[in-house]
């Protein structure tokens, strides 16, 4: 494992945003990992805490409520300074937590053990917590327990990434895609805010792979892939959502700007030379579906079909070309 880095609170930062799993739903693993904490060191409460810039945010919480809260006044600040767990005995006898309102009020922690989560890197991205309401000691078994739970957390964290990430072309899995479009749908509903989808299917994929082999084929997906990550805006997501079908989420995008960008997507690829191994040159279209955002749907896969429906316009119309769903006319008619 790498050295542990301290004092460079950017980096740290960027490492926690590489992971990107700050305001994600709970997940299984770590919901079991707090659990186990809970049950084997026989304590009320049990966290996986991520440290933010100004927050502490709870992958995992048993026993207390709150989702976050602000980073000055929790444990896990000095826990991550740190490469051994932090173990506060008795909250009320040290100075640098006496007063905190975790401590004097709810959930009025006496005892803390804290974990370092550290990445791979070299890290401490947050730490895996035990908490009591009375003064307790951790013993050196209990605290072996946690350095091997936090290991698995860790281990988690970096296979979660792995799953949201396709092999072959570095975008987004489609489970890596759904959880972006699933928190964009939340934003729109809360701030009433536009956002929208596009899907892009190649146009006769199957006959490039009769040509030219499924290692061709392949070579096609990871250019296309790159010149579309080359041309998107740095809030757009990507994901391979299918064999040869990638999804666009443009966040702050309305209907008709989605099709411009479509539309701009679909010439870039139209003009672009592919080069497969050996320097040949090949050109390959595609053809695209856009949706904007409406409140009646009802999920990322409602969405993904009413994106769906405006792709199959634009392959039964003739291909290389976008379409939306709705359709202008008939949004305007309504
Ligand atoms: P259309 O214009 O109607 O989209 O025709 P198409 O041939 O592109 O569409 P279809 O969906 O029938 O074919 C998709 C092909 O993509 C079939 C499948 O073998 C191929 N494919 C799926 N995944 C991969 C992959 O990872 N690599 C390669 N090389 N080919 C793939
Ligand atoms: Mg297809
Ligand atoms: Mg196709």
């Amino acid at each position: 494992m790498s050295e542990l880095v301290i004092d460079d609170e950017d980096a740290r930062l960027a490492a926690l945003r590489r992971l990107d799993v700050l305001d994600t739903p709970a997940e299984e693993p770590f919901e079991k990992i707090v659990n186990l904490v809970q049950t084997v060191l026989g304590v009320p409460m049990a966290t996986v805490t991520l440290v933010d810039q100004d927050r502490q945010w709870f992958k995992a919480h048993r026993g207390l409520d709150a989702q976050e809260t602000p980073r000055s006044i929790s444990f896990c600040t000095h826990a991550i300074r740190q490469r051994e767990p932090l173990v506060v005995p008795d909250a009320l006898a040290d100075e640098r937590f006496a007063a905190s309102p975790l401590v004097t009020g709810e959930p009025f922690i006496r005892s803390y053990a804290g974990v370092p989560l550290r990445t791979p890197e070299g890290y401490n991205v947050g730490a895996l917590c035990a908490l009591d309401t009375k003064p307790r000691r951790f013993s050196a078994a209990e605290l072996a327990i946690m350095g091997n739970l936090a290991s698995i957390v860790c281990d988690e964290l970096q296979l979660r990434l792995i799953a949201q990430r396709d092999h072959l072309t570095h975008t987004l899995t489609r489970r890596g895609f759904v959880e972006q479009a699933e928190k964009e749908i939340a934003k729109c509903r809360r701030y009433g805010r536009p956002a929208s989808l596009a899907l892009l299917d190649i146009d006769h994929f199957k006959s490039i792979n009769d040509t030219y082999g499924h290692g061709g084929g392949d070579v096609v997906l990871r250019q296309l892939a790159e010149i579309c990550a080359a041309n998107m805006r740095p809030s757009d997501a990507m994901g391979r959502i299918g064999g040869e079908e990638f999804a666009l989420l443009m966040p702050e995008t309305g209907a008709a700007e989605a099709l411009a960008a479509a539309e701009r997507f679909r010439a870039i690829i139209e003009a672009h030379e592919f080069e497969l191994e050996g320097g040949r040159l090949l050109k390959v279209t595609a053809s695209f579906g856009v949706a904007a955002y409406t409140p009646d749907l009802a999920d990322t896969t409602a969405w993904l079909a009413q994106t769906d429906l405006a792709l199959y316009r634009a392959k039964r119309e003739g291909r290389n070309r976008c379409r939306l769903e709705p359709a202008p006319e008939e949004r305007s008619a309504a």
